[in-house]
């Protein structure tokens, strides 16, 4: 599409000819380069305005976070990271709600001290966490723990992916969520040395549960993953509503859940139940007791039904 800028010596709309210029701009006193787009008229080569100053401004602001090796979309991508609402986030470092919106809305440029708080808890939980417990006694008790919860469900994106890919066209109980998340750890494990998700699994009364189950639910229910429907017999099923994004699985991933989903489709609570108490894993644990991988040999998807 061909640029056209209105030229006032000449009177007229323009294609105007584009250079690159390399400008510096002093932001918090510190010097950001940045190349802009510079317009000339092509008749009388006056320099012609661009009225879209507004993304100028959102460039050298963005160049400015570049030199703490962050960005608008990175700030955005860190609070992420932590599973946490901008209200959380916020409440859990001590800021106000408004100052996160402003930052990851590119609508104010975060104080120095702020960035390095950003780099601080960048991949980094433990440090997130030890910010959290300072200020327990500010947020207390009952905040504390929800947040603590949440932070500490290891729920990055590829387990929360795993979800929507088990739930697609395949509205589940959370029954048949627990024994279908499970066998694809599990058989993945089996088939190429790793699981999945970063779920860990632990001895339940009716076979193995992803540690944190109602947690981990709720929070996928709550950041609008997935949600709760009624089937006709009126019990509370499982809806992806948002697709699986496929690009974070490699083939074998794909693969071992597939195999997985065909041979659980269509059973009941009761069947996989039965099944999974065959499991060595389970048979060998107490209740509330982690189920290692080191059973992963023993899972059996053929057998036992
Ligand atoms: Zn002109």
């Amino acid at each position: 599409m061909k640029k056209i800028l209105y030229c006032f010596n000449c009177n007229k709309d323009v294609e105007p000819i584009c250079d690159l210029q390399t400008n510096i701009y002093i932001v918090h006193k510190q010097q950001v380069q940045i190349k802009e787009e510079v317009f000339n008229c092509p008749l009388c080569n006056n320099e012609l305005f661009d009225e879209n100053l507004d993304s100028s401004l959102y460039n050298i602001y963005n160049e400015y976070l570049k030199l703490y090796d962050l960005s608008f979309s990175k700030l955005k991508e860190i609070r992420e990271s932590f599973n946490l609402s901008q209200e959380l986030f916020a409440k859990s470092l001590g800021w106000s709600k408004r100052t996160i919106v402003r930052y990851e809305n590119a609508d104010s440029l975060p104080q120095n001290q702020y960035l390095q708080i950003y780099n601080k808890i960048k991949n980094n939980k433990s440090e997130f966490i030890n910010i959290l417990k300072n200020n327990r006694g500010l947020l207390g008790d009952e905040l504390y723990f929800k947040i603590f919860n949440i932070v500490s469900a290891e729920l990055d994106i590829k387990t929360i992916n795993v979800f929507l890919y088990v739930l697609k066209d395949n509205f589940l109980t959370k029954t048949q969520i627990m024994k279908n998340l499970f066998s694809i750890d599990f058989q993945s494990f089996k088939d190429y040395s790793k699981p999945i998700t970063s779920l860990k699994y632990v001895h339940g009364t009716y076979g193995p549960i992803f540690d944190n189950k109602d947690a981990i639910l709720n929070l996928l229910v709550k950041q609008n993953y997935i949600e709760m429907v009624n089937n006709e017999e009126d019990k509370i099923l499982f809806k992806p509503t948002v697709e699986p994004d496929l690009f974070l699985f490699k083939k074998p991933e794909l693969e071992a859940m597939d195999k997985v989903l065909d041979k659980l489709k269509g059973k009941n609570a009761t069947i996989l139940t039965n099944w999974s108490h065959k499991f060595k894993g389970w048979i060998e644990t107490n209740d509330g007791e982690l189920i290692s991988y080191s059973y992963a040999k023993d899972f059996d998807l053929q057998n036992n039904w």
